[in-house]
């Protein structure tokens, strides 16, 4: 079996209303997807993960021009061999960011056409399923002004719950005082302890802002605090984590094992929060699992892309172990973003609900999805 061809696609659209997170107002919703097509009639989808602020076209110009040519007439079932080749032929430019990211999207589109050659999700082919679901958290209180919109955010907690959610992750990094009064009002709010809380401050802070936040945080029995300082500044994650009773969370704007090592090594997270579509594919992510577990650190993927990105995701949560095995364990979430994007879920033919809270792991060969080629070509770019 050979790679035939490989096409990319950039997907793009215009909010409505722009939102902000603590480095700047989106006002976009984009995606690069790549599908991978073998000489026997097989097709793998991938996607690389587009931060709000970071042009698709990147990570697409990358798999064009410099991984296309590593690919073609390969065997799509070497994934491991082909990650290597991708990362060891862009090493000297990449190791980091979107170049990192088109590999992933690549790696993704490799084990989902895998799954269709041997006709197993992807979960089996990483071993089988720890669990058949995945409770998911909300993803959302992003801005819609800046400042002082606590109360709209206690509201907007309200209504993630209305929708079933029992976890939710709030956006952070406003301002330190800022910040205190809108946790203190989604906690008043919500009124009990059965909502889960999470907050992502998305590298606002230096340490010392960032660990007045967390005295504070302290307080309200966090599931995680997200990215209290910037992805370089592991000995602040460090001093945090040592002063901080709330566990630590980061690694979305990490990559590779090769980056995550030195984050475990240095006792930097509680939680790993690597990212299918940007820490280098499944192939990537099972070896920083690997690294985490051995390190007794717990890995809970980030995800804020399209449907193709979720369901990278859901398949890899299905095979993930826990860090610390007992009758009640802590399970891993997955990330559920409730902000505005026009083609999230369009771009499958079956989007997943809950049932009871929790998202089935979808059990089809691959991903487990099919992409609709008009939600495609509608947001289409390139
Ligand atoms: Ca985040």
């Amino acid at each position: 079996m050979k790679i035939t061809q490989i096409e990319v696609f950039v997907l793009k659209t215009e909010l409505d209303t722009p939102f902000a997170f603590s480095q700047g107002w989106v006002h976009q919703r984009a995606a690069t997807l790549v599908r991978v097509r073998s000489d026997n009639g097989l097709v793998g989808w991938g996607e690389a993960f587009a931060q709000g602020l970071e042009p698709p076209e990147i990570a697409a110009a990358v798999i064009e021009h410099a991984l296309k040519p590593l690919l073609i007439d390969q065997n799509p079932l070497d994934t491991a061999v082909l990650w290597q080749r991708m990362y060891t032929q862009t090493r000297d430019f990449g190791r980091k960011g979107s170049v990192v990211s088109a590999i992933s999207a690549i790696d993704t589109a490799l084990w989902d056409l895998a799954g269709h050659f041997y006709q197993k999700p992807i979960h089996q082919l990483l071993g089988g399923a720890t669990r058949s679901s995945v409770q998911p958290y909300a993803t959302g209180f992003y801005r819609l002004k800046g400042k002082n919109e606590a109360s709209r955010l206690a509201d907007e907690a309200l209504a993630h719950r209305e929708a079933g959610f029992t976890a939710m992750k709030v956006k952070l990094g406003f301002g330190v005082e800022d910040d205190i009064a809108v946790m203190q009002a989604v906690r008043m709010a919500l009124n009990d302890d059965a909502v889960q809380l999470m907050v992502d401050s998305n590298h606002a802070y230096g340490r010392s802002e960032a660990l007045r936040l967390g005295l504070a945080l302290d307080e309200l029995n966090l599931r995680w605090y997200e990215e209290p300082v910037v992805p370089e500044d592991i000995g602040g994650y460090v001093e945090l984590r040592a002063k901080l009773r709330t566990p630590l969370a980061g690694g979305e704007n990490e990559h590779t094992p090769y980056g995550f090592f030195p984050l475990f090594q240095a006792g930097a997270l509680d939680v790993a929060q690597p990212d299918i579509g940007s820490c280098g594919g499944i192939t990537a992510a099972r070896d920083i699992v690997a690294i985490a577990q051995a390190c007794g650190v717990a890995v809970n993927p980030h995800v804020w892309g399209s449907a193709i990105a979720q369901a990278a995701s859901l398949q890899f949560i299905a095979a993930l172990p826990v860090p610390h095995a007992s009758l009640y364990a802590t399970e891993p979430l997955l990330e559920y973003d409730r902000s505005s994007h026009p083609f999230r879920q369009d771009l499958v033919t079956e989007p997943w609900g809950t049932i009871d809270g929790m998202i089935a792991i979808p059990k089809g060969p691959g991903l487990g999805i099919d992409v609709r080629m008009d939600t495609v070509e509608k947001y289409q770019t390139n």
